[in-house]
């Protein structure tokens, strides 16, 4: 969901040509993926041919596999331990366990720990992951060292349906959902490379959460009750898919909403987002107000500023107008608008001057809207979503060749 550039701000009129099956109006999901490494028809039954990844279970349901398999349930509580709070990468890693047992969770589980296919780090640590799953798909997780806290960026699917014009990702097209415990599995692979505690998890990275909200929910529900993150330190961010938004609001979860805004009307938003053909803003701001009324937290509006596409004051004028409501669309909105300048890496699109950007914001400030500017971590190292996945298929034998990215301050490896 980080956007970066890949297309000229020309008029845009394509329509998301989804599976019947993946997409619709009515928000129906994505299929989920059809992959050993996924959660198994009956889950918690074990079977060698599809071994069990355990990323995606609660301490309670790895007991119940454990069990499973004739073994005493302390046995399941001992994994659990290992793979969420002590980072075991495997089962061999599990040394107070018998051997024999070893061999025979191996045997029918995983601990699902993806193989890094490449590792970018910027200047200011922020580092990249590419990671290859079980059936050999690739996907980025992102580790961002902050002052005080450090927090991990998560995909949720392998490449996207969404197809905003600005996305790496979303010119790949999209494969298949991830699994709960594909997406937990990105987080215990940053977090046991991370030099400090990680305490924050966003669902920002390649994919759209909300059209696979099942796995994403399980997800939240791990980080949170066996990775001990914080409900308040976990992030999603949408580009306004109705159906998830209702469904998330009827969880009343305590997690942060973020609404890929980008634009102040359909008519701009429709330029770049071709999601905006599906669910107009009115309807998509009256779910994010129901969402606000259901969970009492405030939402926020992320807003990629283009120059030349989204950066005028007029548009500043529509999104404060956005924000603040007429009293007959429910009044004020509970939201901070957060303002992204664009990344230029390889754009057609491009940054607003440093001027523009703070106009803009002067501007939403005057009307009384609450805004901030976002830190831009990881310039350096292919940091929006799906570019490094995307320069590494291009740097595979008979791809074309690419432009380079300006770059400073990189290291890579591949390994
Ligand atoms: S919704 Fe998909 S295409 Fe759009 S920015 Fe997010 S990952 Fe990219």
């Amino acid at each position: 969901m980080i956007p970066t550039g890949s297309e000229e701000a020309r008029p845009r009129t394509t329509t998301i040509t989804l599976p019947e099956a993946t997409f619709s109006a009515s928000g129906r999901e994505c299929a989920p993926p059809r992959l050993a490494s996924s959660t198994p028809a009956s889950p918690l039954s074990p079977s060698p041919e599809a071994p069990l990844l355990l990323t995606g279970l609660t301490t309670a349901q790895i007991e119940e596999f454990v069990a499973a398999l004739g073994l005493p349930r302390y046995r399941g509580r001992q994994v659990a331990d290992w793979i969420y709070r002590r980072n075991a990468g495997s089962f061999e890693e599990m040394t107070d366990l018998p051997r024999a047992l070893r061999h025979q969770l191996a045997a029918v589980a995983s601990v699902g720990r993806p193989e890094v296919v490449a590792r970018t780090v910027d200047a200011d640590g922020t580092t990249k992951y590419l990671v290859r799953l079980g059936d050999g798909q690739t996907v980025e997780c992102v580790w961002l060292p902050y002052r005080e806290w450090s927090s991990v960026c998560l995909s949720t699917q392998v490449g996207c349906p969404m197809a905003c014009a600005f996305c790496a990702t979303g010119r790949g097209g999209f494969a298949r959902n991830l699994s709960a415990g594909e997406i937990v599995a990105q987080f215990l692979l940053a977090r046991a490379h991370a030099p400090c505690p990680v305490t924050h998890a966003v669902f920002m990275g390649m994919g759209e959460p909300l059209l696979n909200t099942s796995a994403v929910l399980q997800a939240l529900h791990l980080l949170n009750s066996e990775c001990g993150i914080g409900a308040r330190n976990l992030t999603l961010s949408t580009v306004g898919i109705v159906p998830g938004i209702q469904r998330l609001a009827r969880e009343k979860l305590q997690i942060n909403l973020a609404l890929s805004l980008h634009a102040p009307d359909d008519e701009t938003r429709a330029r770049f987002m071709p999601v905006a053909q599906h669910f107009p803003l009115p309807v998509v701001l009256a779910a994010l107000r129901d969402y606000t009324a259901a969970t009492h937290r405030r939402v926020t509006l992320e807003y990629l500023l283009i120059a030349g596409v989204n950066d005028s004051p007029a548009h500043a004028d529509r999104l404060a107008d956005l924000v603040l409501g007429k009293k007959e669309e429910g009044g004020p909105l509970l939201a901070v608008v957060n303002l992204i300048p664009y990344n230029e890496t390889e754009a057609r699109f491009r940054r607003p001057s440093e001027e523009g950007i703070r106009r803009f914001m002067a501007r939403l400030k005057q009307r009384g809207v609450a805004v901030t500017r976002r830190l831009e971590r990881g310039e350096t190292i292919a940091a929006a979503c799906g570019q490094l996945r995307r320069e590494a298929a291009s740097d595979a034998p008979g791809a074309r060749p690419r432009r380079s990215p300006r770059r400073r301050g990189t290291a890579v490896a591949r390994t």
